[in-house]
């Protein structure tokens, strides 16, 4: 009997074949960026071969190579890279790079992936700066090498940004275009031009000018014409002066510059679109909508579904329907607008209020804007916290220590933790410097609230109800009445403040200060009255 009789009982890790192995990939990058100062993939490739063949390394395949500018593709292709290292047939013992940092700019983060390579027993090879990593002071050299990585990715970075504020101040853009523009650089010159999409964005910017359509009617008619944008990309295309060939970038702090790109449309239609106050032009003639202002925006407490609007012609009359099959809700439109004027009328404020309301109201957002503001700290902490989450899980599942599933589970729920702390930070922006000016309008537009909307045109009539509810109104066929799901908070709080002065004179409801999260609501600004 001799030890032979044992070895298959002999046990060995799953990755020993990989020490002294003679398989290894070969990793090129460079960004567009470094490619135009020089950097090259045709010497990091050539490097890396002389030494494969001088050390007698077999290359099984090769990653990266192409001119990757978007960060995402590149960590596409990282991510392949590792996996394949790690999953190979072929044991992979070394991932050949032309330097340190062309494996990875992150620094502490590649450091950790480097270690736990290494306990899988591949090693990263960088063929112009040699370490041997299998000893204490070769790994420290590779891990310093990572650090100074990181560190030139700083600099660079910083380097950037001068670079980038200085195109815009020239008129250049510097990121991507919005919807319906081409962009392409040409002899080192930017162009950025229509585009066929654009001249139909170009008709939504008409429509809202001249004709006087809403926002519904203007994506109606875009979804016909092929063009699918939400409403909430609407409202944000029409706030962008960059369609009328303005420049505006956090970079510019506060800057406004003309941009050296086609214009969509005039200064002027942009201007008139973006009014602080608009004076509604005359209407030329009555629309179908003017009988039916609701339409759209009552939907059907049964089912959910929006109400249209119809005219039975041989008597005359207007009506509401749910478009549902088979819901079979159809009132008169009449009785619909009775009912909403009553709602209406329940958040009236009366006008012998109107001083100690304003005041309690300045009060009351300088309160919770000071507040809004110590908060931001926290919320970047969050955030950076949060990413680092994420960060975190990606390595993890490229290092196989967990499966698809539960990358994806995390993933996805720490990416909708930080969507809703990044919603919370841009509510908290709020410029106080017309507060005044903003709570006088508004209080006139909570004084008059009936009174405004049976006057407006179908348009106004429209923003308004969109501005006090903005989620629109659900009717209840048989209370006959309109559920809302949501207020415009500083018309509920001014008619708060306003009920409960006329309970009590002398008191003020103090104890509205802690309600922040009526700030933290939609619909702030009143902007687009004739008030
Ligand atoms: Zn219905």
């Amino acid at each position: 009997m001799d030890l032979n009789d044992f070895s298959h009982f002999a046990k060995k890790s799953e990755t020993s074949e990989r020490v002294g192995g003679i398989n290894c990939i070969s990793y090129t990058r460079v960004s567009s960026k470094e490619q135009e100062e020089g950097y090259s993939l045709e010497t990091q490739r050539k490097a890396i071969e002389q030494h494969s063949q001088k050390n007698k390394l077999y290359i099984v395949a090769t990653f990266g190579g192409t001119y990757e500018s978007a960060k995402t593709d590149e960590r596409k292709e990282f991510t392949k890279m590792i996996s394949f290292a790690r999953k190979s047939k072929e044991k992979i013992s070394y991932i050949l790079v032309y330097s340190v940092d062309r494996f990875s700019r992150s620094g502490a983060n590649a450091i950790y992936i480097a270690s736990e390579l290494r306990k899988e027993n591949i090693k990263i090879l960088a063929v112009t700066q040699p370490a041997d990593t299998g000893t204490a002071s070769g790994k420290l050299q590779q891990n310093i090498q990572f650090i100074f990585s990181e560190y030139d990715n700083d600099l660079r970075k910083e380097k950037c940004v001068a670079g980038m504020k200085e195109k815009l101040q020239e008129g250049y853009w510097v990121t991507k275009a919005p919807l319906g523009y081409d962009q392409y650089t040409k002899h080192k010159t930017q162009y950025i031009t229509v585009n066929e999409i654009g001249k139909k964005l170009r008709k939504a910017f008409l429509w809202r000018a001249s004709e006087n359509l809403t926002n519904i009617e203007i994506l109606e008619k875009l979804h016909v014409m092929g063009v699918q944008i939400s409403k909430q990309y609407l409202t944000e295309m029409f706030r962008n002066p960059f369609y009328c060939g303005i420049l505006v970038h956090n970079f510019l702090n506060g800057k406004v510059v003309e941009g050296k790109h086609e214009k969509l449309i005039s200064k002027e239609i942009f201007l008139q679109i973006n009014k602080p106050t608009m004076h509604l032009p005359p209407i030329k003639h009555k629309t179908e909508f003017e009988d039916t202002p609701l339409k759209h925006f009552i939907k059907c407490g049964t089912c959910g579904t929006a109400f249209s609007g119809y005219v039975v012609k041989a008597k005359g009359l207007h009506y509401y329907k749910c478009n549902k099959n088979g819901c079979k809700c159809n009132r008169r439109v009449d009785d619909m607008h009775e009912i909403f004027l009553h709602l209406l009328s329940s958040y009236l404020i009366d006008e012998k209020y109107a001083e100690p309301i304003k005041d309690e109201f300045v009060r009351f957002v300088q309160s919770i804007n000071q507040s809004n503001k110590d908060n931001q700290h926290t919320y970047k902490a969050q955030i950076q916290s949060v990413e680092k989450k994420i960060e975190a899980v990606e390595e993890k599942f490229v290092l196989g220590d967990i499966d698809k599933d539960l990358y994806e589970k995390f993933k996805l729920k720490f990416t909708h933790e930080k969507d809703q702390i990044e919603e919370k930070v841009e509510n908290v922006h709020f410029d106080l410097s017309n507060l005044k000016d903003w709570v006088d309008s508004y209080f006139k537009l909570g004084a008059n609230l009936s009174k405004i909307w049976t006057s407006s045109t179908y348009r106004a009539k429209a923003e308004l109800q969109n501005l006090i509810f903005p989620e629109g109104i659900l009717y209840d066929r048989e209370k006959h009445y309109y559920r809302t799901p949501r207020i415009n908070s500083v018309i509920r709080y001014m008619s708060d403040i306003a009920g409960s002065l006329g309970q009590e004179k002398s008191r003020l409801p103090n104890d509205y200060l802690g309600k922040s999260a009526l700030v933290a609501g939609a619909g702030f600004e009143p902007t687009t009255f004739g008030l």
